[in-house]
């Protein structure tokens, strides 16, 4: 078993309105099945999601989480807007967004962004995801996938790794269940967090300074979905989510 991981060299700095597929098919030859990987940042910048700190008003939440972190106001407003709710307001401010994926800071960065202006996620991955996947099938006629990535932190570890934080095309999860261990036992609870796997995978190529380097490609897995997905699928609910419950009953009993 082999599989292939390259970076699409020479992607431009990127500016909003900036077609995305076009920039990709230009530099590279895409074959069907490829899975492509785009850094959240890129997307995020095509969808001319920077915005300036100083256009935001805090409300009396942001004011009061600042008592206790080191961001001003403003930042933290912008993080509660993108938000379902925080989870942890301090030393980190640890936030569910609206679509379920649970981050510090919303994603919000000011990493590779020009200027002092910040870069949010986009606001619904899963969509940018697919147009930019249908555009790519479109230019090339290839049945291809797309990840959007970001880098996030671990709970309980140290070290950031990509993630999946966007799919067209991919299920984020492969599901064992029912399949025979090597000595023909039913494997009963075990989904391999692939989108997950791809996206670190990817990453390693990407770094995450000045290397100039949001796309890889990654060729020789067989997993592309005929049908629509969703990051959603990775997401646990409230009530099954232990460690969720667990940071909301620390939160309240503040
Ligand atoms: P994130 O993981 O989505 O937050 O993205 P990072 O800020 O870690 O950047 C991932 C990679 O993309 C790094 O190699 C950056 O240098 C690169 N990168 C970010 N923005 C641009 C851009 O506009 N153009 C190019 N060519 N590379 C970029
Ligand atoms: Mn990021
Ligand atoms: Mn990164």
């Amino acid at each position: 078993m082999r599989f292939e991981a390259f970076a699409v060299e020479n992607i431009p700095l990127v500016r909003k309105g900036h077609d995305l597929a076009q920039i990709i098919c230009e530099r590279t030859d895409i074959l069907d099945e490829d899975i492509i990987i785009i850094a959240s940042t890129i997307v995020g910048k095509a969808e001319g999601r920077t915005f300036s700190p100083d256009d935001i008003t805090p409300g009396a939440e942001a004011i009061e989480i600042s008592k206790h972190i080191q961001f001003t106001p403003e930042f933290i407003q912008a993080v509660l807007d993108r938000s379902r709710e925080y989870l942890i307001s301090s030393p980190v401010l640890l936030v569910e967004m609206k679509n379920g994926h649970i981050c510090i800071n919303a994603g919000i960065d000011e990493s590779n962004v020009e200027g002092e202006m910040l870069l949010e996620l986009p606001a619904d991955s899963d969509a940018s995801a697919e147009y930019i996947g249908k555009r790519i099938e479109s230019y090339t006629g290839k049945q291809i996938s797309v990840i959007i990535t970001d880098t996030n932190g671990r709970a309980f570890k140290r070290g950031q790794t990509g993630v999946a934080v966007g799919v067209y095309r991919i299920h984020p999860l492969k599901d064992w269940r029912g399949q025979k261990d090597m000595f023909g036992k039913e494997l009963k609870i075990t989904e391999e967090a692939i989108a997950d796997e791809i996206a670190g995978a990817a990453n390693l190529l990407m770094g995450e300074g000045s290397d100039g380097c949001p796309v890889v490609i990654i060729r020789g897995l067989s997993l592309r979905s005929k049908d629509d997905t969703s990051v959603k699928e990775m997401y646990r609910s409230d009530e099954e989510d232990l460690i969720k419950k667990s940071l909301k009953y620390l939160r309240d009993r503040r």
